[in-house]
């Protein structure tokens, strides 16, 4: 699998999403996840589970990331996971709205910039549309958990 190029990526964004994709946060399983939703991407081969644990006031208590694929695919569900750990279900939702909008070409608010955190150093991506994908599946595999645990949860 051939991997991403960063030399027309900020050397500094390429180099937080390397030390992601090497040193990954929250990677493994959970135990009596409340949410588990898998993505993949057959573009590239990349594959991700997704485990969440939710308090009873809502909020995103555990997670963890499980997978295999490209460096973005994998960097971008380390820095996600530590992102929305703690918040409420819809201000994780919230923030994958606001990254998938900035993927598609839209400049983050001031507001946005805060929520994005390191994020933004995916910005980079929506340059090599072949990779948006591979930046936005972890998103995908979110919001179908969120949706599902919403509905059984009314
Ligand atoms: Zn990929």
């Amino acid at each position: 699998m051939e991997d991403f190029s960063y030399d027309d990526l900020d050397d500094l964004y390429g180099e937080v999403i390397m030390d992601h994709y090497r040193h990954p946060k929250n990677r493994g399983e959970i135990s009596n996840p409340d949410i588990s939703s898998e993505g993949f991407n057959p573009f590239c081969g990349d594959r991700i589970i997704l485990e969440l644990a939710i308090s009873k006031t809502g909020n995103i208590d555990r997670i963890s990331f499980n997978g295999e694929g490209c460096s973005i695919s994998q960097a971008t569900a380390s820095m996600m996971t530590e992102n929305i750990k703690g918040r409420t279900l819809s201000e994780a939702s919230n923030l994958s709205d606001i990254f998938r909008s900035m993927l598609h070409g839209n400049s983050p608010s001031t507001v946005d910039l805060d929520k994005l955190n390191d994020l933004i150093s995916l910005q980079g991506v929506r340059k090599f549309p072949i990779r948006i994908k591979c930046a936005l599946l972890t998103w995908a595999a979110l919001d179908d958990g969120i949706r599902e645990y919403t509905m059984n949860h009314p």
